[in-house]
């Protein structure tokens, strides 16, 4: 962090300089040409006069200094200060055109005699000849060293810029390195505190999670070790009576179906102890398809018509073909937790309706009886696991009370509400709300 913010201080700064380097030499070269200019003017219009006066020996009289050309109106040269035996050799050139068309001409050229880069000045004299005043360019620059020290200023000021950026830089990361979590309250940074205050708050919510998820993990354990030791030691009772001949033959058929029915227990609560572990770990099979919950529902009953038939309770499909997208098996095991609780808790000939309706954009499944119903205290809680309303007829009825568990995690693994109505004495309607396709 440190490094970035010191490059990015010291790139900015950098930049800032380069940029002014350039604009001040740059107004700095334009003010040195435009003050030679003035002063090749001023100097011609000195010469000018002594040239209308005193002619050509006027300007051989002149010591050295800038070059003087004096051109006739056709372009033939009268007086070159640099090429005295030359005369009548110059073509008309950019400046002298000039001169001669507006009375005045300037030009930066290379020069054709010297080859050099030349500032040029061209002014038309009162006869109609022009006189030309010229000075070499590397002249001009030349003044421009005088601004050296300035570059050397340049110099200083990128150093001194690296210097306060990386203490800029440490300035900023420091205090963030200094924190104390532990101790939020010792910051010397009160501009800090804002953001002290919102981790704290964090670590909190954070601590909280893992105290609670820990406890639902030891209640968990804690309960699934009650559930698998309870059918286990009925097996190892009804198991020890037998061995021991202690049974009447017209039992051991008696106690040997006790034994079948604990094992099955045992079987489905391991079942579904798998399965609930796999919905926490969000392990199901990635496989989504489309399901249509109707016939899904169909196919449900169909499984669950012998068992219903046996208690003489009714089963009903009502609503429409209605197709979600998701995991066919997962669906198929809420539905028969909702369908076998409703059988469960039923009343002697009573029914259960499960209804599948299209509505806005959701698909609704309903699984309604007419049984025992949910007294309006443990409505919240039968979706935990091991909940159960009457835990002291748990064992006749069956179930191994992570049903609606299921229920739960399948539906938020799909993305689907949940919702319960119960009366006691008069029945319950759970319904799961699926986003439709
Ligand atoms: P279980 O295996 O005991 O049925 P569930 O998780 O499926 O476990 O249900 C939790 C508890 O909720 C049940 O023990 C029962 O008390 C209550 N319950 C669930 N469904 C119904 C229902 N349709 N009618 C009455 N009570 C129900």
């Amino acid at each position: 962090m440190t490094k970035t913010i010191f490059r990015n201080t010291f790139i900015t700064g950098i930049s800032v300089l380069i940029v002014c380097a350039v604009l001040f030499f740059g107004i700095q070269y334009r003010q040195t040409v435009d003050e030679t200019y003035g002063a090749l003017e001023q100097e011609a219009v000195y010469i000018e006069q002594g040239l209308m006066t005193g002619g050509v020996s006027y300007l051989e009289k002149l010591g050295d200094g800038n070059r003087i050309t004096w051109i006739d109106s056709s372009g033939t040269v009268l007086y070159d200060s640099a090429f005295a035996n030359q005369e009548g050799t110059e073509k008309t050139s950019p400046e002298v055109s000039d001169a001669l068309e507006d009375g005045e001409g300037r030009k930066i050229r290379k020069s054709e005699s010297s080859g050099e880069s030349t500032m040029y000045y061209a002014r038309k004299c009162q006869d109609g000849t022009v006189l030309r005043l010229s000075r070499p360019l590397s002249a001009v620059q030349k003044a421009l060293v005088t601004v050296g020290p300035v570059l050397w200023v340049l110099v200083l000021v990128l150093l001194i810029s690296a210097v306060l950026s990386f203490r800029i830089a440490k300035q900023i990361v420091n205090p963030i390195n200094d924190i104390d979590l532990d101790h939020p309250e010792i910051g010397k940074y009160p501009e800090l505190t804002p953001l002290i205050r919102k981790i704290q708050e964090q670590k909190l919510t954070i601590q909280e999670e893992v105290a609670s998820r820990e406890e639902m993990r030891r209640e968990f354990s804690a309960n699934v070790s009650h559930e698998l030791k309870t059918p286990l030691t009925s097996i190892s009772g009804f198991a020890e009576l037998m061995s021991q001949g202690n049974v009447d033959p017209d039992k051991v058929q008696e106690f040997s179906k006790d034994i079948y029915k604990e094992s099955q227990r045992l079987i489905a609560l391991v079942d579904d102890i798998i399965k609930l572990s796999r919905l926490d770990e969000d392990s199901v099979e990635p496989e989504w398809e489309n399901v249509d919950l109707y016939s899904l529902s169909g196919e449900v009953l169909d499984g669950l018509r012998a068992v219903a038939d046996k208690q003489g309770i009714k089963l009903k499909l009502t609503g429409s073909p209605a197709t979600v997208s998701g995991v066919y098996a997962l669906i198929s095991e809420m539905v028969y937790n909702l369908c076998d609780n409703a059988i469960k808790y039923n009343t002697p000939g009573g029914s259960v309706i499960v209804d599948v309706s299209p509505r806005d954009n959701e698909v609704l499944l309903s699984v309604k009886d007419t049984g025992i119903g949910i007294p309006p205290e443990h409505q919240k809680r039968v979706f935990e696991r091991f909940y159960r309303v009457d835990k002291s007829h748990s064992k006749e009825i069956g179930g191994t009370g992570l049903g609606l568990s299921i229920v739960k995690h399948g539906a938020a693994h799909h993305g689907a509400k949940v919702s319960l109505e119960s009366e006691p004495g008069k029945g319950t309607k759970i319904t799961l709300a699926f986003r439709s396709k």
